[in-house]
């Protein structure tokens, strides 16, 4: 005979129907749970919990303690239900027992738990053991579950909790999750069969039961390992493919003219730094090679990284062909020109500067208005990469300050470019990039690590200022511009009304945010009305910002008053004081980049952070910044506080998707990378994995958002 059971039904699913197709839930639950973005019985079981309880060890009762949560296991001995004194609350209290004694258990308005529960049943029981003068010692409004159900999903073991929403809670995801673990089976399992054998994975199938319902801490660490590496591997595959890609195109080969090159470094007014001549030569190597280049050139702020640079685009002259720079600010762009023409003063080499507001050249004082550049070294914004620019004959392309070239970037470049020829490609930051995360994320680069300083840089002192010792601080800068010296302000904002939406991660008090008008105005005005200060923020138009800027380069101005436009590359060697209003709006990260400015010089520098901020854990971030010099200890502090989203913009890179694997897992990551390494060499276009395939397309499909 045929019963046709809610249990029986299961049987007949597939992992590819709808959730409407489960035992009681209907058309609302279905909206509901689309909401988790959940749609078919397969994303309801790749629907992960996102942490668990561990109700995994029953208590006997004679060990429960008063403030401690557990589980126990006892037969009912009495239950009944009472209004509370004032009538508000129902309460029924229940008594149970084990062999080693009993306990009180008290449920809040459940009154019906009364009929639910007959006496002589065991109950296991999760909650919080609390004490009462009136009542003693009893657990209170427990989880409970009758144990005639010997595989419960919710008691009795680690439980799982998961992204919840109106009306779907974890109890009941639960509950619909257990009974359709053995569809489990019918994933596939993308991995290949050998790499699982020689890491030891476990199997995909197994992984997902083991994520809802772990049998134990062993297996749920297990499961975890296995999805970590599922993420890392497919981000690998992604890097490899990328790098092989690249393998198949060919750039121009940049021969290296020994002599030229070094009568140029000769004639600079400073000796490079080895750390400059080891990065210098591994770019002269990449130059002088039909194999186009993919470097990064990541060096602290102030480790000299635009003289490199200026290496590399000689090299490029050398050979009769065109560099492109790109600065991600007018500011910097401007500078970078400035540096340029210097550097190449006794040189016949035409530079030229083209952003949206500028367009000059080294040898024609007014450039003509077409968008054909012939000059031999390009400096510019984004305005570079912009639809209808022609590069003459371009074989270097720079970008400053910025983690590598997009793909997008890489695209437009090269159509910009009237050759049609791949370029070399360098790009430059300050961020520092752990270990860890250039394997993970940078696979596809070649890095040069800056990692000395020109002249030996004095640590620059770094307070966390309290409000109270503002007075305090503010004599100090007298006394430090009347010894000649120049002092930056960076303000969050430009002017308070300009309330930019709160990022996610800090909360923020919007009196505490200082805007650089404001604070322009108030120290001109009541603080130090006797000083020169200047103005500088983002909406300013750029020969605005160029004549501030040249004014403080000048030191006609003392103090410069400034928004983060002044964060990346800005030199002034003079500046032993900046002070940094509303610390906690910025990354950790960030402010480095910023105290980067001051200590330039044979001068001491200072940094003073101002945060109105009462939070213990802001201004325990800000102290990581006040102790620690090193950028590359700040960034791996940043990356474990903010996560990599934020800090290296690599939401393109799946990198801020990353459930189950941890970015600081060095081996896992190494093993990904070897296995991705291995199975491109014999596949490189995965065509005996066609799993994988799809995993990497769906991938790029989640993450590609350039
Ligand atoms: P960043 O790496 O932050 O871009 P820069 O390239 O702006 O650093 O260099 C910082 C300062 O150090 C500049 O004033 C530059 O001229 C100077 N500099 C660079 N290399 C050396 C060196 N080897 N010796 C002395 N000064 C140097
Ligand atoms: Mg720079």
């Amino acid at each position: 005979m045929r019963t046709i059971s809610k249990k029986n039904q299961n049987y007949d699913l597939n992992l590819n129907m709808g959730v409407d197709r489960l035992y009681n839930v209907g058309r609302v639950l279905s909206l509901r749970l689309r909401k988790l973005g959940i749609r078919t019985i397969k994303d309801l079981l790749l629907h992960f919990p996102s942490r668990y309880e561990d109700l995994s060890s029953i208590k006997p009762i004679v060990e429960s303690r008063p403030g401690e949560s557990a589980t126990f296991k006892g037969k009912l001995l009495s239950i009944s239900s009472r209004r509370s004194k004032n009538r508000r609350m129902n309460i029924t209290e229940a008594i149970i027992s084990d062999d080693t004694s009993t306990l009180k258990v008290i449920f809040f308005n459940q009154p019906f738990l009364t009929r639910f529960f007959k006496i002589g049943d065991t109950l296991v029981l999760a909650g919080k053991v609390d004490f009462k003068p009136y009542l003693g010692r009893y657990l209170s409004n427990p989880v409970y579950e009758k144990s005639t159900n010997p595989l419960s999903p919710h008691l009795g073991r680690i439980v799982p909790i998961y992204p919840e929403t109106r009306g779907i809670s974890s109890k009941w995801l639960r509950s619909k999750i257990k009974p359709l673990l053995k569809l489990s089976s019918k994933f596939k399992d993308p991995l290949p069969l050998e790499i699982k054998d020689s890491l030891d994975l476990i199997d995909f199938d197994e992984a997902i039961r083991q994520i809802h319902f772990p049998d134990f801490h062993q297996s749920l660490k297990a499961a975890i390992h296995r999805l970590a590496f599922d993420e890392l591997f497919i981000i690998a595959l992604r890097t490899e493919i990328l790098k092989n890609k690249l393998r198949s195109l060919s750039a121009r080969r940049m021969r290296f003219k020994e002599k030229e090159v070094t009568s140029f470094v000769k004639n600079l007014p400073f000796k490079l730094t080895d750390a400059q001549r080891r990065s210098a030569w591994e770019i002269i190597k990449d130059l002088d090679n039909t194999r186009p280049m993919n470097r990064l050139l990541n060096g602290d702020v102030g480790s000299g990284k635009t003289i490199v640079a200026a290496i590399a685009a000689l090299c490029v002259y050398l050979n009769g062909k065109q560099t492109a720079i790109m600065a991600p600010t007018e500011v910097l762009a401007y500078q970078h020109y400035q540096n340029f023409v210097k550097f190449f003063q006794n040189y016949d080499l035409e530079i030229e500067l083209l952003t949206n507001s500028y367009h000059l050249s080294s040898k024609n004082n007014i450039m003509p208005k077409n968008k054909y550049l012939t000059s031999d070294i390009i400096i510019g914004t984004h305005a570079l990469i912009q639809k209808g620019i022609k590069f003459k004959d371009l074989a270097l392309a720079i970008i400053d300050e910025q983690h590598r070239f997009g793909v997008k970037q890489r695209a437009q470049i090269k159509k910009n470019n009237l050759k049609g020829e791949t370029p070399h490609l360098l790009s430059m930051t300050a961020t520092p990039i752990p270990r860890t995360l250039s394997l993970a994320l940078y696979g596809d680069l070649d890095i040069s690590i800056l990692d000395e300083y020109p002249k030996d840089r004095k640590e620059i002192k770094t307070y966390l200022v309290p409000p109270t010792k503002r007075g305090k601080a503010y004599d100090f800068i007298k006394n430090e511009i009347e010894k000649g010296r120049q002092i930056f302000v960076i303000c969050p904002l430009i002017e308070k009304k300009e309330r930019k939406k709160d990022s996610v991660h800090f909360t923020f008090d919007f009196d505490s945010r200082k805007a650089a008008i404001e604070e322009y105005e108030k120290l001109k005005n009541s603080i130090f009305p006797e000083l020169k200060i200047g103005l500088l923020h983002g909406r300013m138009r750029s020969n605005e910002k160029e004549k501030i800027m040249n004014q403080f380069k000048d030191k006609k101005l003392d103090i410069l008053v400034s928004t983060s436009v002044i964060e990346v590359g800005v030199d002034i060697p003079n500046a032993t004081v900046i002070m940094i209003e509303g610390a906690e709006r910025f990354g950790l990260s960030q402010l480095h980049q910023f105290r980067g400015r001051v200590g330039r010089d044979k001068y001491k520098s200072y940094c003073f952070l101002f945060t109105e901020s009462a939070h213990e854990e802001t201004k325990a971030r800000l102290k990581v910044i006040a102790e620690t010099s090193n950028g590359f200890k700040i960034a791996e502090a940043d990356l474990k506080l903010r996560g990599p989203g934020e800090i290296y913009g690599e939401r393109q890179h799946g990198i801020a998707n990353l459930r189950f694997a941890s970015l600081f897992d060095y081996r896992l990551i190494k093993e990904a990378k070897t296995e991705a390494e291995k199975l491109i060499q014999t596949d490189p276009r995965l065509i005996s994995y066609p799993m994988l395939r799809n995993k990497l397309q769906q991938f790029e499909k989640e993450t590609h958002l350039e």
